[in-house]
């Protein structure tokens, strides 16, 4: 739980919390406000002890193997609509929305860092690549002033680092909260063995796309093979829902369809 002061005296010093911090918007960045970036910030202490409990859902047998355990995950996932979910992209999508985040003209924090995975964090188990929790705009101010090791980069060094990813049998997942682009502050690129997300999404086919209403289909499908290829076998098998992008609530920004080119 919530026990490192000095992060709490570190928020305090508001000066950061008024400072600039892009986050996308239409068709352009514009600087995230104080009361999302201070609703972040608490979401990004809080994570770990979210995931470490959604974890020990995920394990237990009555859960993941009978009928009710997985209604009742269902239900939950449906309930936690405003945590993280993400769009599953190629390398090559992935790699556009770093050329979006860091040529598109907008408010002067942070565009991209680095740093330890928060799912390998959260739960204890660490397995290589164990940096890739790829945080960027004003997610990127966020978990650098968290202080968890994560290190400013630049587009050229994260594009080489999603390649590295990919190589490595990684599915990357552009996320954001609330169901809105305004919030995208991650990308993720994960497994199937250790990533609270994914796990779920296979077993509930949740927090990896949006309400079908509000998705538009995109043309570029998954392609990663190795082991988190139940990821892609999961969302490219399912007709109706490749790969979509979401056109409403905030999400149909110029942003997404640099993109999904
Ligand atoms: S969602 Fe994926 S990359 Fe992000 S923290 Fe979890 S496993 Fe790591």
């Amino acid at each position: 739980m919530f026990n490192d002061f000095s992060k709490l005296g570190a928020l305090m010093n508001t000066s950061h919390l008024f400072s600039e911090h892009p986050q996308l918007d239409g068709q352009n960045l514009r600087q995230a406000g104080p009361i999302q970036y201070l609703i972040h910030w608490f979401y990004g202490v809080f994570e770990p002890p979210i995931l470490r409990a959604v974890d020990i859902l995920l394990t237990r047998k009555w859960i993941k193997d009978t009928a009710f355990g997985r209604f009742l995950l269902k239900q939950i996932a449906r309930l936690s609509w405003y945590f993280p979910h993400g769009l599953i992209v190629t390398t090559e999508a992935a790699g556009r929305m770093v050329d979006f985040v860091i040529n598109t003209e907008g408010p002067k924090g942070a565009r991209i860092a680095v740093g330890p995975c928060v799912c390998q964090r959260a739960i204890g188990t660490w397995q290589e690549p164990c940096k890739k929790d790829m945080v960027v705009l004003y997610g990127a101010d966020i978990y650098t002033h968290l202080n968890l090791g994560y290190e400013l980069i630049d587009g050229d060094q994260a594009k080489a680092l999603l390649k590295q990813y990919a190589a490595a049998g990684l599915v990357h997942s552009i996320d954001f909260c609330m169901q809105s682009g305004k919030w995208t502050f991650v990308i993720c690129s994960c497994d199937t063995e250790i990533c609270v997300p994914a796990r779920i999404y296979l077993l509930t086919g949740r927090f990896f796309t949006l309400d079908r209403k509000r998705l538009y289909r995109i043309k570029k499908n998954v392609s990663a093979p190795g082991p988190a290829a139940g990821v892609s076998h999961a969302v490219s098998s399912e007709p109706t829902r490749k790969i979509r992008t979401a056109r409403s609530h905030g999400i149909a920004t110029n942003a997404w369809d640099a993109v999904f080119v």
